[in-house]
């Protein structure tokens, strides 16, 4: 493969970071990325964060900056907000979050005080650190209530949503998470959130992409306000957007800024703009459903296997493997399946008997491999990989991980990944 890619300037004023570069575009080519949070993002995406929109400043929204200079970078904030409304479907967007846990501090600051109330499912349940958990600033500075997943269906429990929220009364209720392989109820967080008046926030960083492509339901008529990162499933540079009918623009743009940021990124903006753009074109859509059939599949074929998957298979593009049965701790397999060119990341699994640095699951995803034109047919050869690996952690037999690393690194020769193919 021809890698490293070409970068005359950075070889050579820095060859010790060019390296570096270097060996993680090899790595990120010659692996098989599970990491659901993951992504490759085009060639387009990629030069766009490399553009000189990065040398200014622009505090401040379109027509309204406290800069001057600012005639084209007015219009690419307006592009990226404009295509951010068409493709969610929303009357506003605010596409300056730095990343999604700012995006969700935003949010609180929108419509909450501190030592206010917010329920939000529970990180080791599944939910995400910013949605009121202890060690995060928004458990600290509110108080944060949790919700999490039933022990028998590994389904989010609605009952237990709607008597926390009735006794609690949240001014914000979270609903979205980092490790829920099945889909978001928005209609029951919805409702449950106008009982109680809360400001019911969905947050989408994981299922963007699936939302935009048609391959996920869309939260818009239920939610107050939509948070995401565009760099998971949307395949977008690490940023955020937040997302709401108009009767909240107001208070989320100046949460923002200037509540929160000063000068947004502009070079990132216009990325958001390129991957909002390749998200509208019909391919996206079949991208989405691709992802979702691979990760069914991948599901089943890993089920085949006598694999545990919590809740017992996905609707998305996750899936959250409960190893306790193969007598293999996550952290270990999560090692060994790295040595074998796998990369997946060790993950609590609901009621985790073990710590949450040395937990009982791997989670896994298919967006990347999916970005690469993987499909169904190879599934079932992902998961002979996962078993193979597995065991062989358990077995300590670095050969067997070694022989697997090489089938892996032959197979994704064959499937070049977007922003690294080469001409
Ligand atoms: C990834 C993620 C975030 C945080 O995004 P960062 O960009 O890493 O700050 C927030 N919420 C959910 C549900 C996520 O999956």
């Amino acid at each position: 493969m021809p890698l490293p890619l070409s970068h005359p300037a950075l070889s050579a004023a820095d060859p010790e970071l060019a390296d570096l570069v270097g060996a993680e575009e090899r790595l990120q080519a010659d692996t098989l990325r599970l990491i659901p949070s993951e992504n490759y993002v085009s060639a387009a995406v990629l030069e766009a964060t490399g553009t000189v929109l990065q040398n200014k400043y622009s505090e401040g929204y379109a027509g309204r900056r406290y800069y001057e200079g600012q005639q084209n970078i007015d219009r690419v904030e307006t592009l990226a907000v404009e295509r951010a409304k068409a493709v969610f479907g929303v009357e506003h967007a605010n596409v300056q979050p730095y990343s999604g846990s700012p995006a969700n501090l935003a949010a609180y600051l929108a419509f909450a005080r501190p030592g206010d109330t917010v329920l939000g499912m529970s990180l080791p349940m599944g939910g995400h650190l910013t949605h009121g958990w202890g060690v995060s600033a928004t458990g600290t500075w509110f108080h944060g209530v949790q919700y999490g997943v039933h022990a028998d269906t590994g389904l989010i429990d609605f009952d237990q949503v709607r008597d926390l929220a009735r006794k609690e009364r949240p001014k914000i209720i979270f609903c979205g998470g980092t490790a829920v392989p099945r889909t978001i109820d928005f209609a029951a967080f919805g409702e449950i959130a106008r009982e109680v008046d809360a400001v019911l926030v969905a947050d989408i960083a994981h299922i963007a992409g699936l939302i935009a492509g048609g391959a996920h339901p869309s939260p818009v008529p239920h939610a107050d306000v939509i948070s995401t990162t565009t760099h998971k499933t949307l395949r977008g540079p690490r940023g955020a957007m937040l997302m709401s009918r108009a009767t909240h623009a107001k208070a989320l743009d100046k949460a923002v800024f200037p509540g929160l940021q000063g000068g947004p990124h502009n070079h990132t903006t216009a990325a958001i703009a390129v991957a909002l753009h390749e998200a509208a074109a019909p391919a996206f859509r079949d991208y989405a459903h691709a992802v979702v059939a691979n990760a069914k599949a991948l599901a089943e074929a890993l089920l085949a296997r006598g694999f545990d998957l919590v809740s017992g298979g996905t609707d998305n593009h996750l899936v959250l493997i409960d190893l306790t049965g193969k007598d293999v701790p996550g952290k270990v397999a999560a090692k060994a399946l790295d040595r074998a060119g796998i990369v997946v990341n060790y993950n609590t699994v609901p009621f985790d008997p073990r710590k949450p640095f040395d937990p009982s699951g791997i989670r896994i995803g298919t967006p990347s491999l999916t970005s690469r034109g993987l499909g169904t047919d190879l599934m079932p050869q992902v998961a002979e990989w996962i078993e193979r690996g597995v065991t062989a952690a358990k077995a300590d037999d670095e050969a067997a991980l070694a022989a697997v690393r090489g089938e892996v690194a032959e197979l994704m020769a064959h499937y070049p990944a977007p922003g690294l193919a080469t001409a």
